[in-house]
């Protein structure tokens, strides 16, 4: 009975309180979630989490040694994924995050090579710059990822101790200086589980993760994998 009720409760609530994508604005059908179903096929989804030796694995393993990688989404400049992104980072939009957040907890939910994951690592933003903005978005991504998955989040293990400037501003030579020693892994996280995925929003040249994957250099048991919202390929 409930079943049969939802979708009359909900066209009558869109009816006083309409509901709009968050993709393209257009007012949304009661069966609608949060993106109207022209969004949700136009979404430039990667598939790359059934395939181990996909583009970002391709990418990343010639920066460092990784298990496994995958990215829910193909990042194009100007694209619905980059506007969605750009709400959620610099708008403050948490609801676009979750949305491409629960997108990337199915694929690695459905992907064979994930498997064996034990922790969750979000990666950091510097202090100043979390307060600021008021959320660091890949720990947004990190407890969707956790909830859904089933494996626990660490937020304090990775720090990202030194400034950087803003990287997305900066050419791809300066963006590998200045990230190169930002972060440390906290000397106070022991018995960590022995493979971690790092989590990241967009996934561009791979410097901000090889900097993260250099801090765990010193234990050397630790498998590392990453996954994404989006990248750039
Ligand atoms: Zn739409």
């Amino acid at each position: 009975m409930k079943k049969l009720l939802a979708p009359i409760l909900q066209s009558f609530s869109d009816l006083l309180f309409p509901r709009t994508c968050l993709g393209c604005n257009q007012y949304l059908n009661f069966h609608e979630a949060a993106l109207c179903l022209r969004c949700q096929i136009e979404l430039p989804q990667t598939h790359f989490h059934l395939t181990p030796n996909n583009p970002v694995f391709k990418k990343l393993k010639l920066l460092f040694t990784l298990e496994a990688a995958s990215a829910a989404f193909v990042f194009q400049k100007e694209g619905r994924i980059a506007d969605l992104i750009h709400q959620f980072k610099y708008n403050g939009n948490l609801s676009c995050g979750n949305l491409l957040a629960h997108y990337l907890a199915n694929t690695l939910d459905q992907s064979a090579f994930f498997k064996k994951v034990e922790g969750i690592i979000p990666v950091p933003l510097h202090p100043s710059r979390q307060r600021k903005r008021g959320f660091n978005q890949a720990e947004i991504i990190g407890k969707v990822l956790s909830k859904k998955l089933g494996i626990p989040l660490f937020t304090e293990v990775l720090i990202r101790y030194k400034k950087t400037r803003t990287l997305a501003h900066i050419g791809e030579e300066a963006r590998w200086i200045e990230i190169k020693d930002a972060f440390k892994v906290n000397s106070s996280s022991v018995n960590l589980p022995k493979h971690l995925l790092l989590i990241d929003d967009v996934i561009t040249t791979g410097a901000t993760l090889a900097a993260c994957t250099n801090a765990f250099k010193k234990n050397s048991t630790i498998k590392l994998s990453i996954a994404a919202l989006a990248c750039r390929l």
